[in-house]
């Protein structure tokens, strides 16, 4: 058995077996995408950043060829085939996992877990034997029968149970064999065989994706916001691009690349919002490797920047400041070419333009200017 930083080896068994049939998709939710990522890549993105040295996946047959897809991003990921009830499934993963210190059971359709909230649980259960993620209750909980409150409960001595729930690998099999009848979570099968189930601070933004709505309850607390700006100096005889799309124009954009003002403020703002470096840091005017290069490059190289640390892109929103020429016809050009730069569905971008009134360095011809948001999700 291998151990890290000390612990028994942990292994994920992340139940992935679900019908989607509550959030009305018509389709298992862990494949629903926010943006161009499915949720299950979410999922994953975090185990690979945590403590778990491999993952199994609790699958339904039907979603094989869409979930070892995404599986395949990823090293050390296997797949195991659900049961009819929770636990068998759990049951199948368990055994998939086999000859490990630590099983950290997690629900596919939590996609807001954190690399922090997996690692605390994993080191609970290496210390007490299992460590069960769950945040207190917010809302008053009653007891109700045909519409009619039956009993109150006490909220301060309430908790919501999330996943992931960690538990030392034998007693949990030992459980689950023992296990008859039917259990919502985890941590009930391992009450049940009478040992002591401890709690793990959880995270509100850690939902559990049941309904449509739940689709983006957790993105919001996970979401940050950039900003990027840049002004490139009009002069003859220099092509003129803009997003990637060269722009039929008697003057150009000057600059050490091909001075691309709006690839560049958007990617700033990629950059910002990640709490990365800038372009002119990133990508100096120094190097003689990007002289003339096309400015998509370094966008593209921030989008891999801030994937590897786990971001995906919400949207950009960005706008050009030019006096001349009109560019309203090569908008959607500008859209395409960005959305498949950065790997992002075209909805996912806006870019207006917009004249200064002759006011200004764009308003005066002097050059043209432009300035991006970015939202990112975590
Ligand atoms: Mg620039």
């Amino acid at each position: 058995m291998k151990s890290c930083n000390g612990f028994p080896e942990a292994v994920a068994i992340i139940l992935c077996a679900g019908s989607g049939e509550r959030t009305n998709l018509g389709y298992n939710k862990i494949l629903y995408h926010m943006g161009k990522t499915p949720l299950l890549e979410l999922t994953l993105g975090a185990f690979s950043r945590s403590a778990v040295s491999r993952t199994v996946l609790v699958i339904n047959e039907r979603d094989e060829t869409q979930i070892r897809e995404i599986a395949d991003k990823f090293a050390n990921v296997t797949i195991a085939y659900g049961g009819d009830a929770r636990t068998d499934s759990v049951r199948n993963g368990l055994k998939a996992a086999a000859d490990c210190g630590i099983a950290v059971i997690h629900d596919g359709a939590r996609p807001f877990v954190s690399p922090a909230l997996i690692n605390a649980t994993i080191e609970s259960a290496a210390k007490f034997g299992s460590g069960i993620a769950a945040v207190p209750a917010t809302d008053t909980v009653k007891e109700c029968e045909a519409n009619v409150i039956t009993r109150g409960l006490d909220r301060s001595k309430l908790m919501c149970m999330q996943t992931p729930q960690s538990f030392d690998y034998k007693a949990i099999c030992a459980a689950y064999d023992s296990a008859q009848g039917s259990f919502t979570d985890d941590a009930a099968v391992w009450t049940n065989a009478g040992n002591i189930a401890r709690i793990v601070a959880g995270e509100y933004e850690n939902v559990k994706v049941t309904t449509p709505a739940d689709l983006f309850r957790g993105a919001p607390a996970r979401s940050k916001i950039g900003l990027g700006f840049d002004v490139h100096k009009l002069v003859p005889d220099r092509k003129l691009v803009l997003g990637g799309v060269t722009v039929p124009h008697c003057k150009g954009l000057l600059g050490h690349s091909d001075a691309d003002a709006l690839a560049h403020a958007i990617t700033d703002s990629i950059l910002s919002a990640a709490g990365l470096p800038d372009i002119g840091v990133l990508f100096p005017d120094t190097d003689p490797s990007t002289e003339g290069i096309s400015s998509m490059v370094f966008l593209k190289d921030a989008v891999r920047r801030i994937t590897e640390l786990g971001y995906i892109i919400g949207n950009i929103s960005a706008v050009i400041m030019a006096q001349k020429p009109k560019l309203a016809p090569h908008i959607e050009a500008m859209r395409q070419t960005l959305a498949e730069a950065a790997n992002i569905r075209i909805s996912q971008i806006n870019v207006s333009a917009t004249t200064t009134e002759t006011l200004g360095i764009t308003g005066e011809e002097k050059g043209i200017a432009a300035s991006a948001t970015c939202l990112l999700f975590y």
